[in-house]
Protein backbone atom coordinates (compact mmCIF):
# COMPACT_ATOMS: atom_id res chain seq x y z
CA UNK A 1 0.00 0.00 0.00
CA UNK A 2 1.51 3.60 -0.79
CA UNK A 3 2.30 5.41 2.30
CA UNK A 4 -0.05 8.09 3.58
CA UNK A 5 1.12 11.49 4.02
CA UNK A 6 -0.46 13.87 5.32
CA UNK A 7 0.30 18.14 4.91
CA UNK A 8 -1.12 20.71 7.47
CA UNK A 9 -0.77 24.40 5.74
CA UNK A 10 -1.32 24.77 2.15
CA UNK A 11 1.39 27.58 1.77
CA UNK A 12 3.85 27.38 -0.74
CA UNK A 13 6.22 25.62 1.66
CA UNK A 14 3.10 22.69 2.21
CA UNK A 15 2.09 22.73 -1.45
CA UNK A 16 5.88 22.59 -2.59
CA UNK A 17 6.62 19.43 -0.17
CA UNK A 18 3.15 17.70 -1.91
CA UNK A 19 4.34 17.92 -4.81
CA UNK A 20 7.79 16.67 -4.50
CA UNK A 21 5.91 14.07 -2.89
CA UNK A 22 3.03 13.02 -5.10
CA UNK A 23 6.04 13.75 -8.37
CA UNK A 24 8.40 11.08 -6.90
CA UNK A 25 4.98 8.33 -6.86
CA UNK A 26 4.54 5.93 -4.19
CA UNK A 27 2.91 8.11 -1.64
CA UNK A 28 -0.94 9.12 -1.27
CA UNK A 29 -0.56 12.44 -0.36
CA UNK A 30 -3.23 14.71 1.35
CA UNK A 31 -2.78 18.60 1.93
CA UNK A 32 -5.02 20.04 4.94
CA UNK A 33 -5.92 23.74 4.34
CA UNK A 34 -7.67 25.94 6.74
CA UNK A 35 -8.79 28.51 4.07
CA UNK A 36 -10.79 28.24 0.95
CA UNK A 37 -8.15 28.63 -1.09
CA UNK A 38 -3.94 28.31 -1.24
CA UNK A 39 -1.81 30.54 -0.30
CA UNK A 40 -4.59 32.66 1.65
CA UNK A 41 -1.52 33.99 4.52
CA UNK A 42 2.04 34.41 4.43
CA UNK A 43 2.43 33.69 0.32
CA UNK A 44 -0.53 35.41 -0.46
CA UNK A 45 0.82 38.83 1.06
CA UNK A 46 4.26 39.22 0.41
CA UNK A 47 6.63 41.56 -1.85
CA UNK A 48 6.90 39.20 -4.39
CA UNK A 49 10.78 39.09 -4.14
CA UNK A 50 12.65 35.99 -5.48
CA UNK A 51 15.61 36.85 -3.29
CA UNK A 52 19.38 36.24 -4.76
CA UNK A 53 21.18 35.21 -1.20
CA UNK A 54 22.31 38.35 -0.29
CA UNK A 55 22.18 38.42 3.27
CA UNK A 56 22.33 35.01 4.54
CA UNK A 57 24.74 33.52 6.69
CA UNK A 58 26.93 31.98 4.25
CA UNK A 59 26.83 27.35 4.64
CA UNK A 60 23.38 28.00 6.80
CA UNK A 61 20.40 26.39 5.17
CA UNK A 62 18.97 29.99 4.10
CA UNK A 63 21.82 30.96 1.67
CA UNK A 64 21.94 27.16 0.39
CA UNK A 65 17.78 26.79 -0.08
CA UNK A 66 17.58 30.16 -1.23
CA UNK A 67 20.12 29.92 -4.24
CA UNK A 68 18.83 26.47 -5.32
CA UNK A 69 15.45 27.52 -4.78
CA UNK A 70 15.88 31.47 -7.05
CA UNK A 71 17.12 28.39 -9.64
CA UNK A 72 14.16 26.02 -9.03
CA UNK A 73 11.72 29.35 -9.30
CA UNK A 74 12.62 30.65 -12.25
CA UNK A 75 12.87 27.11 -14.04
CA UNK A 76 9.59 26.55 -13.31
CA UNK A 77 8.28 29.81 -14.18
CA UNK A 78 9.64 29.85 -17.67
CA UNK A 79 7.84 26.51 -18.11
CA UNK A 80 4.69 27.37 -16.61
CA UNK A 81 4.34 31.02 -18.27
CA UNK A 82 4.54 32.65 -15.37
CA UNK A 83 5.69 36.29 -14.99
CA UNK A 84 8.79 36.47 -13.73
CA UNK A 85 11.07 39.53 -14.27
CA UNK A 86 14.78 40.10 -13.59
CA UNK A 87 13.95 43.80 -12.36
CA UNK A 88 17.57 44.02 -10.00
CA UNK A 89 17.92 44.96 -6.54
CA UNK A 90 20.26 48.20 -4.97
CA UNK A 91 20.99 47.91 -1.41
CA UNK A 92 21.63 51.93 -1.15
CA UNK A 93 23.93 53.41 1.76
CA UNK A 94 22.33 56.73 2.65
CA UNK A 95 25.16 58.28 4.26
CA UNK A 96 29.13 57.62 5.17
CA UNK A 97 28.03 55.57 8.41
CA UNK A 98 26.52 52.91 6.85
CA UNK A 99 29.73 51.91 4.88
CA UNK A 100 30.79 49.14 6.84
CA UNK A 101 27.20 47.58 6.81
CA UNK A 102 27.53 47.90 3.25
CA UNK A 103 30.92 46.06 2.78
CA UNK A 104 29.50 43.25 4.79
CA UNK A 105 26.57 42.90 2.83
CA UNK A 106 29.10 42.64 0.07
CA UNK A 107 31.16 40.23 1.39
CA UNK A 108 28.56 38.16 2.83
CA UNK A 109 27.03 38.10 -0.90
CA UNK A 110 30.25 37.16 -2.53
CA UNK A 111 30.44 34.28 -0.38
CA UNK A 112 27.22 33.19 -1.17
CA UNK A 113 27.98 33.32 -4.73
CA UNK A 114 25.03 35.94 -5.31
CA UNK A 115 25.28 36.24 -9.58
CA UNK A 116 26.41 39.09 -10.84
CA UNK A 117 27.16 41.22 -7.73
CA UNK A 118 28.78 44.48 -8.40
CA UNK A 119 29.89 47.66 -5.95
CA UNK A 120 28.31 50.97 -7.34
CA UNK A 121 29.46 54.79 -6.72
CA UNK A 122 27.12 57.23 -6.34
CA UNK A 123 27.17 58.16 -9.95
CA UNK A 124 27.22 54.07 -11.06
CA UNK A 125 23.81 53.71 -8.38
CA UNK A 126 22.36 56.61 -10.24
CA UNK A 127 22.35 55.05 -14.21
CA UNK A 128 20.39 52.26 -12.29
CA UNK A 129 17.92 54.62 -10.39
CA UNK A 130 18.17 57.47 -11.28
CA UNK A 131 16.00 58.98 -8.50
CA UNK A 132 17.63 57.93 -5.90
CA UNK A 133 20.33 59.27 -3.52
CA UNK A 134 23.02 57.53 -1.86
CA UNK A 135 27.15 57.59 -1.45
CA UNK A 136 27.23 54.10 -2.76
CA UNK A 137 25.38 50.48 -3.34
CA UNK A 138 26.02 46.99 -4.31
CA UNK A 139 23.76 45.77 -6.99
CA UNK A 140 22.39 42.39 -7.81
CA UNK A 141 20.93 42.08 -11.23
CA UNK A 142 19.36 38.67 -11.12
CA UNK A 143 16.89 39.60 -7.74
CA UNK A 144 13.39 39.02 -9.54
CA UNK A 145 9.89 39.36 -8.94
CA UNK A 146 7.09 37.12 -9.54
CA UNK A 147 3.16 36.56 -8.36
CA UNK A 148 3.80 33.69 -5.35
CA UNK A 149 0.47 33.00 -5.41
CA UNK A 150 -0.05 32.25 -8.94
CA UNK A 151 2.93 30.17 -8.11
CA UNK A 152 0.94 27.79 -5.60
CA UNK A 153 -2.05 27.44 -7.46
CA UNK A 154 0.46 26.18 -10.05
CA UNK A 155 2.41 23.47 -7.96
CA UNK A 156 -1.23 22.54 -6.50
CA UNK A 157 -2.21 21.91 -10.05
CA UNK A 158 0.88 19.65 -10.41
CA UNK A 159 -0.24 18.06 -7.20
CA UNK A 160 -4.06 17.20 -8.46
CA UNK A 161 -2.62 15.94 -11.82
CA UNK A 162 -0.46 13.46 -10.04
CA UNK A 163 -3.09 12.27 -7.54
CA UNK A 164 -2.68 14.12 -4.15
CA UNK A 165 -5.48 15.36 -2.48
CA UNK A 166 -5.65 19.34 -1.40
CA UNK A 167 -8.78 19.54 0.99
CA UNK A 168 -9.65 22.95 1.56
CA UNK A 169 -11.84 24.55 4.20
CA UNK A 170 -10.63 21.92 6.71
CA UNK A 171 -8.95 23.65 10.25
CA UNK A 172 -7.06 20.86 11.94
CA UNK A 173 -7.90 21.06 15.84
CA UNK A 174 -6.38 17.96 17.12
CA UNK A 175 -3.42 15.48 16.41
CA UNK A 176 -3.08 12.11 17.98
CA UNK A 177 0.99 10.50 16.97
CA UNK A 178 -0.14 6.76 17.69
CA UNK A 179 2.03 3.55 17.30
CA UNK A 180 2.65 3.23 13.39
CA UNK A 181 -0.81 6.10 12.57
CA UNK A 182 -1.22 9.42 13.45
CA UNK A 183 -4.68 10.57 13.42
CA UNK A 184 -5.58 14.13 12.75
CA UNK A 185 -9.16 15.52 13.25
CA UNK A 186 -10.30 18.43 11.50
CA UNK A 187 -13.42 20.35 11.16
CA UNK A 188 -14.61 18.36 8.60
CA UNK A 189 -13.57 15.07 9.73
CA UNK A 190 -10.61 12.93 11.09
CA UNK A 191 -7.59 11.22 8.66
CA UNK A 192 -5.27 8.16 9.47
CA UNK A 193 -1.73 8.99 8.38
CA UNK A 194 1.44 7.19 8.29
CA UNK A 195 3.31 10.33 8.32
CA UNK A 196 2.70 14.41 8.86
CA UNK A 197 4.49 17.27 7.55
CA UNK A 198 3.39 19.96 9.34
CA UNK A 199 3.92 23.41 7.72
CA UNK A 200 1.13 25.89 9.34
CA UNK A 201 3.14 29.12 9.25
CA UNK A 202 1.37 31.68 11.73
CA UNK A 203 0.01 28.68 13.00
CA UNK A 204 3.26 26.36 13.56
CA UNK A 205 3.54 26.32 17.16
CA UNK A 206 -0.36 26.09 18.10
CA UNK A 207 -0.23 22.50 15.80
CA UNK A 208 3.37 22.06 17.17
CA UNK A 209 1.70 21.64 20.64
CA UNK A 210 -1.26 19.52 19.20
CA UNK A 211 1.94 16.81 18.23
CA UNK A 212 3.59 17.23 21.46
CA UNK A 213 6.27 19.12 20.47
CA UNK A 214 8.23 21.47 22.91
CA UNK A 215 6.59 25.07 22.70
CA UNK A 216 9.88 26.59 21.95
CA UNK A 217 9.86 28.09 19.54
CA UNK A 218 6.73 30.27 19.58
CA UNK A 219 5.51 32.05 16.61
CA UNK A 220 5.49 35.48 17.47
CA UNK A 221 3.61 37.54 14.51
CA UNK A 222 5.19 40.75 12.86
CA UNK A 223 2.92 42.50 10.50
CA UNK A 224 4.64 44.18 7.38
CA UNK A 225 2.31 47.28 5.88
CA UNK A 226 2.91 48.67 2.57
CA UNK A 227 2.09 51.53 0.65
CA UNK A 228 1.10 51.76 -2.62
CA UNK A 229 3.03 55.02 -5.50
CA UNK A 230 0.58 56.82 -7.08
CA UNK A 231 0.20 56.70 -10.61
CA UNK A 232 2.01 58.98 -12.41
CA UNK A 233 5.04 58.33 -9.79
CA UNK A 234 5.80 55.21 -10.15
CA UNK A 235 8.45 55.89 -12.78
CA UNK A 236 10.86 57.14 -9.47
CA UNK A 237 11.64 53.22 -9.18
CA UNK A 238 12.76 51.10 -11.74
CA UNK A 239 13.22 47.71 -9.88
CA UNK A 240 13.97 46.85 -6.39
CA UNK A 241 15.87 49.98 -3.68
CA UNK A 242 16.35 48.41 -0.33
CA UNK A 243 17.90 50.14 2.60
CA UNK A 244 21.12 48.37 4.29
CA UNK A 245 19.62 46.33 7.03
CA UNK A 246 20.50 46.59 10.60
CA UNK A 247 22.17 43.55 11.28
CA UNK A 248 20.86 43.32 15.10
CA UNK A 249 17.08 42.80 13.42
CA UNK A 250 15.53 40.52 11.36
CA UNK A 251 13.99 42.27 8.81
CA UNK A 252 15.27 44.30 6.09
CA UNK A 253 13.53 47.46 6.21
CA UNK A 254 11.40 49.56 4.76
CA UNK A 255 11.56 49.57 0.54
CA UNK A 256 10.60 50.06 -2.86
CA UNK A 257 9.60 47.38 -5.29
CA UNK A 258 8.16 47.09 -8.75
CA UNK A 259 6.12 44.40 -8.80
CA UNK A 260 5.70 41.76 -11.41
CA UNK A 261 2.52 43.40 -12.56
CA UNK A 262 4.25 46.97 -12.79
CA UNK A 263 2.56 48.24 -9.21
CA UNK A 264 5.27 49.70 -7.20
CA UNK A 265 4.86 49.74 -3.44
CA UNK A 266 6.65 50.78 -0.43
CA UNK A 267 7.36 48.75 2.73
CA UNK A 268 6.75 46.14 4.50
CA UNK A 269 7.04 47.83 7.56
CA UNK A 270 7.51 45.38 10.83
CA UNK A 271 5.35 45.66 13.79
CA UNK A 272 4.00 43.46 16.48
CA UNK A 273 0.46 42.07 15.00
CA UNK A 274 -1.94 41.70 18.13
CA UNK A 275 -3.19 38.87 16.51
CA UNK A 276 -1.59 35.82 14.30
CA UNK A 277 -3.40 36.69 11.72
CA UNK A 278 -4.17 40.63 12.41
CA UNK A 279 -3.94 42.08 9.24
CA UNK A 280 -4.66 45.95 10.52
CA UNK A 281 -4.31 47.10 14.11
CA UNK A 282 -8.41 46.68 14.51
CA UNK A 283 -7.62 42.55 14.41
CA UNK A 284 -7.06 41.79 18.16
CA UNK A 285 -6.69 38.54 20.05
CA UNK A 286 -6.75 38.45 23.46
CA UNK A 287 -5.02 35.64 23.49
CA UNK A 288 -2.30 35.62 21.29
CA UNK A 289 -1.20 38.85 22.65
CA UNK A 290 -1.17 37.51 26.24
CA UNK A 291 0.42 34.89 24.91
CA UNK A 292 3.53 36.88 23.32
CA UNK A 293 3.47 38.63 26.81
CA UNK A 294 3.65 36.06 28.92
CA UNK A 295 6.20 34.17 26.93
CA UNK A 296 9.60 33.99 29.00
CA UNK A 297 12.05 35.89 26.64
CA UNK A 298 9.31 38.84 26.09
CA UNK A 299 11.11 41.58 28.54
CA UNK A 300 14.70 40.27 27.12
CA UNK A 301 13.14 41.18 23.18
CA UNK A 302 11.58 44.19 24.93
CA UNK A 303 14.89 45.45 26.49
CA UNK A 304 16.33 45.27 22.84
CA UNK A 305 14.45 46.12 20.37
CA UNK A 306 12.01 48.49 22.47
CA UNK A 307 13.54 51.42 20.31
CA UNK A 308 12.91 50.04 17.13
CA UNK A 309 9.77 48.86 18.17
CA UNK A 310 8.36 52.94 18.75
CA UNK A 311 9.49 53.73 16.04
CA UNK A 312 8.03 51.34 13.64
CA UNK A 313 4.68 52.09 15.40
CA UNK A 314 4.67 55.30 15.48
CA UNK A 315 5.60 55.07 11.56
CA UNK A 316 2.89 52.60 11.40
CA UNK A 317 0.18 55.23 12.80
CA UNK A 318 1.51 58.58 11.68
CA UNK A 319 2.23 58.86 7.72
CA UNK A 320 4.61 61.43 7.50
CA UNK A 321 6.96 59.19 9.88
CA UNK A 322 6.82 56.66 7.35
CA UNK A 323 7.49 59.07 4.42
CA UNK A 324 10.22 60.65 6.30
CA UNK A 325 11.91 56.93 5.84
CA UNK A 326 10.74 56.31 2.71
CA UNK A 327 12.22 59.33 1.24
CA UNK A 328 16.10 59.19 2.84
CA UNK A 329 16.41 56.84 -0.61
CA UNK A 330 14.22 59.29 -2.65
CA UNK A 331 14.70 63.38 -1.73
CA UNK A 332 11.99 63.76 -4.66
CA UNK A 333 9.44 61.70 -2.86
CA UNK A 334 6.47 63.92 -1.83
CA UNK A 335 3.72 62.47 0.81
CA UNK A 336 1.05 62.60 -1.91
CA UNK A 337 3.36 60.04 -3.50
CA UNK A 338 2.23 57.36 -0.84
CA UNK A 339 -1.17 57.14 -2.34
CA UNK A 340 -2.59 54.27 0.00
CA UNK A 341 -2.09 51.85 2.44
CA UNK A 342 -2.57 48.25 0.81
CA UNK A 343 -2.87 45.08 1.78
CA UNK A 344 -0.31 43.98 4.81
CA UNK A 345 1.19 40.74 5.44
CA UNK A 346 1.96 38.73 8.87
CA UNK A 347 5.83 37.27 9.14
CA UNK A 348 5.70 33.92 11.31
CA UNK A 349 9.04 34.45 13.22
CA UNK A 350 10.09 31.89 15.33
CA UNK A 351 11.04 33.11 19.18
CA UNK A 352 13.20 31.14 21.54
CA UNK A 353 12.44 30.84 25.29
CA UNK A 354 15.65 33.10 26.01
CA UNK A 355 14.02 36.32 24.18
CA UNK A 356 16.22 35.50 20.59
CA UNK A 357 14.69 35.56 17.14
CA UNK A 358 15.28 32.68 15.30
CA UNK A 359 17.85 33.43 12.09
CA UNK A 360 17.97 30.06 10.02
CA UNK A 361 14.81 28.28 8.76
CA UNK A 362 14.70 25.31 11.55
CA UNK A 363 13.09 21.96 11.13
CA UNK A 364 12.22 19.41 13.80
CA UNK A 365 11.09 15.58 14.18
CA UNK A 366 8.90 14.21 16.20
CA UNK A 367 8.50 10.72 15.81
CA UNK A 368 6.84 10.10 12.55
CA UNK A 369 6.00 14.12 12.27
CA UNK A 370 8.17 16.71 10.32
CA UNK A 371 7.41 20.11 11.43
CA UNK A 372 8.34 23.29 10.21
CA UNK A 373 9.18 25.75 13.11
CA UNK A 374 10.88 28.44 11.06
CA UNK A 375 10.17 29.52 7.17
CA UNK A 376 10.20 33.15 7.20
CA UNK A 377 11.74 35.00 4.33
CA UNK A 378 13.49 34.02 1.94
CA UNK A 379 10.96 30.79 2.42
CA UNK A 380 8.51 31.66 -0.98
CA UNK A 381 11.65 32.08 -2.71
CA UNK A 382 13.24 28.32 -1.17
CA UNK A 383 10.34 26.84 -1.26
CA UNK A 384 10.91 24.17 -3.78
CA UNK A 385 14.00 23.90 -2.26
CA UNK A 386 12.90 23.40 0.98
CA UNK A 387 11.25 20.42 -0.55
CA UNK A 388 13.77 18.92 -1.88
CA UNK A 389 15.26 19.44 1.86
CA UNK A 390 12.86 17.68 3.86
CA UNK A 391 12.05 14.90 1.44
CA UNK A 392 16.26 14.15 1.53
CA UNK A 393 16.60 14.66 5.08
CA UNK A 394 13.91 14.10 7.31
CA UNK A 395 11.80 11.64 4.90
CA UNK A 396 14.82 9.94 3.53
CA UNK A 397 13.93 10.70 0.08
CA UNK A 398 16.32 11.84 -1.91
CA UNK A 399 15.42 13.54 -5.00
CA UNK A 400 16.96 13.25 -8.52
CA UNK A 401 18.07 16.29 -9.50
C1 LIG B 1 5.12 41.04 4.52
C2 LIG B 1 5.91 39.86 4.02
C3 LIG B 1 6.82 40.01 2.98
C4 LIG B 1 7.56 38.92 2.53
N1 LIG B 1 8.33 39.03 1.41
C5 LIG B 1 8.94 37.93 0.90
C6 LIG B 1 9.63 37.99 -0.34
O1 LIG B 1 9.62 39.02 -1.01
N2 LIG B 1 10.28 36.88 -0.78
C7 LIG B 1 10.28 35.71 -0.06
O2 LIG B 1 10.93 34.74 -0.48
N3 LIG B 1 9.60 35.60 1.09
C8 LIG B 1 8.90 36.69 1.57
N4 LIG B 1 8.17 36.58 2.71
C9 LIG B 1 8.15 35.32 3.43
C10 LIG B 1 7.23 34.30 2.74
O3 LIG B 1 6.01 34.86 2.35
C11 LIG B 1 7.01 33.13 3.70
O4 LIG B 1 8.25 32.71 4.20
C12 LIG B 1 6.33 31.95 3.00
O5 LIG B 1 5.17 32.37 2.33
C13 LIG B 1 6.02 30.87 4.02
O6 LIG B 1 5.17 29.92 3.41
P1 LIG B 1 4.42 28.85 4.30
O7 LIG B 1 3.76 27.91 3.37
O8 LIG B 1 5.37 28.33 5.32
O9 LIG B 1 3.37 29.71 5.16
P2 LIG B 1 1.90 30.29 4.77
O10 LIG B 1 1.88 30.86 3.40
O11 LIG B 1 1.54 31.23 5.88
O12 LIG B 1 1.00 29.01 4.81
C14 LIG B 1 0.64 28.34 5.99
C15 LIG B 1 -0.74 27.76 5.76
O13 LIG B 1 -1.10 26.91 6.84
C16 LIG B 1 -2.50 27.01 7.02
N5 LIG B 1 -2.84 26.55 8.38
C17 LIG B 1 -2.40 27.07 9.55
N6 LIG B 1 -2.94 26.38 10.59
C18 LIG B 1 -3.74 25.42 10.06
C19 LIG B 1 -4.57 24.42 10.63
N7 LIG B 1 -4.72 24.28 11.96
N8 LIG B 1 -5.26 23.59 9.78
C20 LIG B 1 -5.12 23.71 8.43
N9 LIG B 1 -4.37 24.68 7.85
C21 LIG B 1 -3.66 25.52 8.65
C22 LIG B 1 -2.75 28.51 6.85
O14 LIG B 1 -4.11 28.80 6.58
C23 LIG B 1 -1.83 28.84 5.69
O15 LIG B 1 -2.47 28.77 4.44
C24 LIG B 1 7.40 37.65 3.18
C25 LIG B 1 6.48 37.51 4.21
C26 LIG B 1 5.70 38.59 4.61
C27 LIG B 1 4.64 38.38 5.65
Amino acid sequence: MAERIGIIGGGIVGIAIARALAAGGGTDVTVLEKEHRVAAHQTGHNSGVVHAGLYYQPGSLKARLCARGRSMTREFCQDRNLPYRELGKLVVAVTNDELPRLDDIERRSRENRVPGLRRLTAGQLREIEPHVAGVAAVHSPHTAVVDYAAITEALADDVRRAGGKILLGQEVTAVAPGAGTVTVSTTAGTHDFDRLIVCAGLQSDVVARMVGATPSPKILPFRGEYWSMAAGRQDLVKGMIYPVPDPRFPFLGVHFTRGVYDDVHVGPNAVPALAREGYGWGRISLRDTLESLRWPGAPVLARQHWRMGAREISASLVKPLYFQQARRFIPELRPADLAAKTAAGVRAQAWDKDGSLLDDFAVDQVGAVTLLRNAPSPAATSAMAIAEHVLEHHLGMPQVP
